[in-house]
């Protein structure tokens, strides 16, 4: 089908909320490495994973066979009501990674419907609708992820049985605490929690779920140690804590195989997804026994942990784990931290460089320092017309996110940073 003719079908028949980049959007017809290809046989160097999704490079031969062989049984779909090997296999995998003592582990299709597991389990472990959120977050599209979400561009429900209160924490550019030092921004964070709960909640809150950086929202992350001081607030109160670990999972921060070790604090529960299955549907829920097993009600995931999606998902992380690729994040990403930090000094309308590992972000400014969408968006053009794929987000769609496959060569980077800088100059001040 004709590229236009594919755009015209697409916006007859999907729903208008159903974002595309870009004004003529692309549509990748084969991939290999961390390159994609368009139909019209545009080569691209991918420094968004996808969304995140892709950790290990594309057409990797150990995931395709994993996948193939899988495929080859006949056995697409047994139904998770019966023993799958790859499936406990990943499952024991993820477990002792997750460093939580005795723990156990749920697998969904989607990071919504492991953060709406995870919220399902601590609600009814604490018989209570209350949880408390950052603001800034995001943490899916379903009605509970949706209503807890922080960032009104992404949240639509209204009417949720959910009962949520924000705290701040997450986003500190923008925060009315940003000019303190790292010690102080931490205690006045922690200071807002514990008024979030006297004065805004009836005492009964089940869980906080936080993102240790957030993803939609731009990359935000707070000091090191912040959760750790909030989970010592938690714990006073008897409230469970969830670390939302979709986009900062499986080393991709690079110090940290999960980004909430950064605050050296070990979670009641982690949830995760995108980077696991380098691009195939798989998420879950990784918990204590004891939460994980206090459902009272028989529960199922028709496909959530499917044959087809732990046979690929075990290679990939295997394929990771041997490659040893967070070393590789920490490395390239303080590299292009270092040459991005240099181009925005020559460049007032990059507002700030922040991020860890492979998860980077510009923020775009005016110059008052207020959001600049309209720079952002026009970065996205200059990148895609110099041949590099990048991601957009934030509060204020004002924020270009960096995330590349984390087999990412330093030859690579530097072609990355070559195309940002030249794309940069191009965005009109
Ligand atoms: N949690 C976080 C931190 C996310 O970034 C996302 C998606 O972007 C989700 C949850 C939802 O995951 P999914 O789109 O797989 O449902």
């Amino acid at each position: 089908m004709a590229h236009r003719e594919l755009l015209h079908r697409h916006r007859s028949v999907m729903p208008k909320w159903l974002a595309l980049y870009y004004d003529e959007p692309i549509e990748i017809a084969s991939a290999q490495g961390r390159r994609v290809t368009d139909r019209e046989g545009r080569t691209y160097l991918d420094f968004f994973g996808g969304i995140l999704t892709n950790s290990v490079g594309y057409d990797v031969a150990e995931i395709s066979d994993a996948v193939r062989s899988q495929i080859d049984t006949g056995v697409l779909h047994s139904s998770t009501l019966y023993l799958i090997e790859s499936q406990v296999e990943l499952a024991e995998k993820i477990a002792r990674l997750s460093g939580i003592p005795d723990a156990r582990v749920f697998f969904t299709n989607s990071g919504t419907e492991a953060n709406e597991t995870a919220l399902m389990l601590a609600t009814q472990h604490r018989r209570s609708g209350q949880v408390l959120a950052l603001r800034n977050s995001y943490h899916g599209r379903a009605f509970a992820t949706v209503a807890i979400t922080g960032i009104r561009g992404w949240s639509a429900s209204a009417l949720s049985p959910i009962k949520v209160s924000w705290v701040h924490g997450g986003y500190r550019y923008r925060s009315p605490f940003k000019d303190l030092s790292d010690a102080d921004y931490v205690k006045a964070c922690v200071a807002d929690l514990r008024e979030v709960i006297e004065t805004t909640t009836a005492g009964d809150v089940a869980c906080m779920i936080a993102e240790p950086i957030q993803g939609v929202g731009g990359f935000a992350s707070p000091p090191d140690g912040l959760f750790r001081e909030f989970k010592r607030v938690l714990d006073e109160y008897g409230i469970l804590f969830i670390s939302d670990e979709v986009q900062t999972g499986w080393g991709r921060t690079g110090e940290h195989f999960w980004g909430i070790q950064a605050h050296d604090v070990v979670p009641d529960a982690m949830t995760f997804a995108k980077g696991l299955g380098n691009g195939l549907a798989i998420g879950g829920v990784v918990a204590r026994a004891e939460l994980m097993d206090s459902l009272q009600a028989n529960s199922i995931s028709t496909f959530g942990g499917n044959p087809i999606s732990t046979a690929g998902a075990l290679a990939a992380l295997n394929y990771l784990l041997d490659h040893d690729l967070q070393a590789n994040a920490a490395k390239l990403g303080s590299r292009l931290i270092h040459g991005l930090r240099s181009v925005a000094a020559r460049h007032p309308m990059v507002g700030d460089v922040r991020g860890k590992g492979l998860m980077i972000a510009l923020e775009f400014v005016g110059p008052a320092s207020e959001p600049n969408p309209a720079a952002a968006t026009a970065l996205l053009e200059e990148t895609r017309r110099r041949g590099l794929l990048v991601g957009k987000g934030g509060l204020h769609g004002n924020v270009i996110r960096l995330a590349p496959p984390m087999t990412l060569t330093e030859d690579e980077a530097e072609e990355a940073l070559g195309i940002l800088a030249e794309a940069i100059e191009a965005v009109p001040a």
